[in-house]
């Protein structure tokens, strides 16, 4: 009997944290911070997205007016009033907080000290990151004391999972693998 080849799935399908991660990064592509751009992507504990959110201006902050200064006096630079991806990622989370519990986080930047406070609270339980390049502020040491006290685990994404590739919006492509 002839035996009918069997069709075998893709292999080169994105991972989980792949996915998750590519969303955290297209989330930051909304900003309209000049300097960064960061995104973050909420996922619960059985891999469904609960929220995104993105570094930018609070609600009724006109963007246009709104200072993106890294450098002068406090009240004229961004860090006196944007809200941080991993904060604005859970605030627009429209369900039962409830979901949070044992949920984890991605984000392309590793958190500062308010958004992990943010996280602690929230329960969210694992934090995934791609770039940890502040790592020697008090703000990402603190941010890890915290974690670490609190029980919330925290990675940097696997290197063989740091893939590159496009999208295109234009109709009938696909991914394309860099
Ligand atoms: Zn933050």
């Amino acid at each position: 009997m002839e035996q009918k080849k069997q069709i075998r799935k893709r292999k080169d399908y994105l991972s989980w944290d792949e996915y998750f991660m590519s969303i955290a990064k297209l989330t930051a592509a909304r900003s309209k911070d000049p300097n960064t751009q960061v995104g973050a992507c909420i996922v619960s504990s059985d891999n469904r997205v609960l929220s995104c959110g993105y570094n930018g201006a609070p609600n009724h902050f006109n963007d246009d007016s709104f200072p993106w200064n890294r450098e002068g006096e406090p009240l004229e630079t961004k860090y006196m009033f944007v809200c941080h991806a991993e904060a604005n990622a859970i605030d627009n989370f429209r369900g039962y907080k409830k979901e949070f519990e044992g949920a984890r986080i991605y984000v392309d930047l590793f958190p500062c000290n308010e958004c992990a406070k943010k996280i602690i609270q929230s329960g969210i339980q694992e934090v995934i990151y791609l770039s940890d390049k502040y790592s020697e502020s008090d703000s990402t040491k603190a941010s890890k004391i915290l974690f670490d006290t609190c029980g919330v685990k925290y990675r940097q994404m696997d290197k063989k999972h740091q893939k590159e590739f496009k999208i295109s919006l234009k109709p009938d492509t696909t991914i394309e693998y860099v």
